[in-house]
């Protein structure tokens, strides 16, 4: 018999669809695995059980009916507990909102509902998204299924723990400076950031709104990329959202795995390749690079001067939009009310609240935002990492006149030991090095596995253009028909 939790999304459809397999015993097979899994991992923040057999149900009728199923129909997804969802608990890997049951779905919830996936249940995450370790949530760590004494990379290492624990096929992410790629990258699994306004933020709980971007995770390129069809496109009710197709990002997965680069022009980013990776890091990058030329790639250096100012300009930009957005956690609206005892004035139960239920990470972000726009200090902190922000876009315009896309290791270091990097919140900053230009310029960017390092995986990063998600996918996806796909020891 088939373990059903080892198949791609593609297979499981296929299944499906085929009548080789209901919906209903996929998904029992995905819950029987969180529950032998998940105590050891702590992927999930909640499980849905009910919830996902009546999907599941539904889409074992729809077959029944001899409905046209859909790509992705009666495939489970885990989803980041920063997408709000109907009756289901929305925490963000928070305190201050434990007990929330929004009143309604995200869009992406609402698409993956509609093209018949089957919600297992929300995931893991460092509070408010911010961090790289999952180490910030509220609700204990997430532990790396290759090594559970180290981190699943951040702040939705959930998502990524759960596929690399074979607990979900696909999950979705969110990424403002790196947190559905460097997850990703550490955990051996797919991540994508689609290009800015490419996919709706309506029901993300925001943290920097210019930023945010929620995106497709999955264990093959293919599989996120249909995961990105699926979720993307124009939605009128997020005022950013691109009011045009997604580029077929499936033909270009497919494509791709044809293993044929020929005429494709690739830019290694000088800045980003081997000084300030770990060895292990660089060599598996220099390794793939070689195999991407083998594919028929033309491999040049491209310099992007500014990109070594991202991670501070970032570092003023996130936490001045963050400030003002968990504004709104307030004590009265939602969740956490702490110290209203009917003798406290309003003030003194937000503050109350804002203390008892936001973690330190959130603290200092606030404060730090806060500072950089308060007057006299707002041009010289936030005004200036937003003229460092026009000069890391015209760094990436720059770079494609000359190629097709961008590539770099995507992260500097793979899975550091849980608490290795808790205290110095800077060495945790820093591992977002890489992946934080695209977000500063919008575009996409993906992480496909490309290599071991000591026995832990190293992740290759491709950027391109804006709209021009499909670029990412073809080279991420002729890189995996050449490296093949890592499967972690078993736990
Ligand atoms: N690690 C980065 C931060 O802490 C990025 C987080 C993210 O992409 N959500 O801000």
């Amino acid at each position: 018999m088939t373990d059903l939790t080892k198949l791609t999304a593609v297979e499981i459809a296929g299944l499906v669809a085929g009548g080789d397999a209901s919906a209903v015993e996929v998904t029992q097979a995905h819950l029987d695995r969180i529950a032998a899994v998940d105590d050891r991992v702590n992927a999930f923040l909640h499980v849905d059980a009910d919830g996902a057999l009546a999907a599941a149900r539904a889409v074992d009728d729809r077959r029944a009916a001899g409905e046209d199923l859909g790509p992705l129909a009666g495939v489970p997804v885990a989803v980041k507990d920063v997408l709000t969802t109907k009756g289901v608990p929305t925490t963000v890997g928070s305190k201050i909102l434990e007990g929330w049951r929004p009143p309604y779905d995200a869009t992406i919830v609402q698409r993956l509902r509609a093209a018949g996936t089957v919600m297992l249940g929300k995931t893991n995450m460092d509070e408010f998204a911010m961090g790289s370790s999952t180490e910030y949530s509220a609700y204990g760590p997430t532990r790396n299924p290759w090594d559970t004494d180290r981190i699943p990379g951040g702040s939705g290492g959930g998502s990524a723990a759960a596929l690399a624990a074979y607990e979900a096929p696909l999950a979705i992410g969110s990424d403002t400076g790196g947190s559905i790629r460097q997850p990703g990258a550490v955990t051996g699994t797919v991540g994508a950031k689609p290009t800015y306004g490419g996919t709706s933020r309506y029901g993300l709980v925001a943290f920097s709104s210019s930023l945010d971007t929620p995106g497709p995770c999955a264990r093959t390129v293919l599989d996120a990329a249909l995961l990105h069809a699926a979720i993307g496109g124009h939605d009128p009710r997020d005022s950013t959202s691109i009011p045009q197709p997604v580029p077929d990002v499936v033909a270009a997965a497919r494509l791709g795995a044809t293993g044929d680069l020929t005429g494709v022009k690739l830019g290694v980013v000088a800045e980003f390749s081997g000084e300030g990776a770990e060895p292990g890091v660089a060599a598996a990058f220099r390794d793939s690079v070689d195999a991407l030329a083998k594919l028929g790639a033309e491999i040049v250096e491209v310099s992007c001067p500014h990109f070594k100012y991202a991670l501070p300009a970032y570092y003023l930009i996130a936490p001045s939009e963050c400030s003002s957005n968990l504004a709104r956690f307030d004590g009265v609206r939602f969740g956490l009310r702490e110290g209203d005892d009917g003798n406290r004035s309003l003030e003194e139960v937000m503050s109350l609240t804002r203390d008892a239920g936001f973690g330190p990470e959130v603290k200092r972000r606030i404060m730090l935002g806060t500072y950089a726009l308060s007057s006299g200090y707002y041009d010289a902190y936030y005004g200036q990492a937003q003229k460092v922000r026009t000069l890391i876009t015209r760094d990436f315009t720059a770079a494609f006149e000359r190629v097709d896309a961008l590539i770099s290791p995507t992260t500097p270091f793979v899975a550091f030991p849980i608490g290795a990097r808790t205290s110095d919140p800077y060495q945790m900053y820093l591992a977002d090095l890489y992946t934080i230009p695209t977000n500063l310029y919008g575009g996409p960017g993906i992480s496909v596995p490309c290599g071991l390092s000591d026995g832990l995986p190293v992740g290759l990063q491709v950027m391109a253009p804006t709209m021009a998600d499909d670029r990412m996918y073809r080279v991420a996806a002729a890189l995996e028909s050449a490296v093949g796909t890592f499967t972690p020891p078993a736990l």
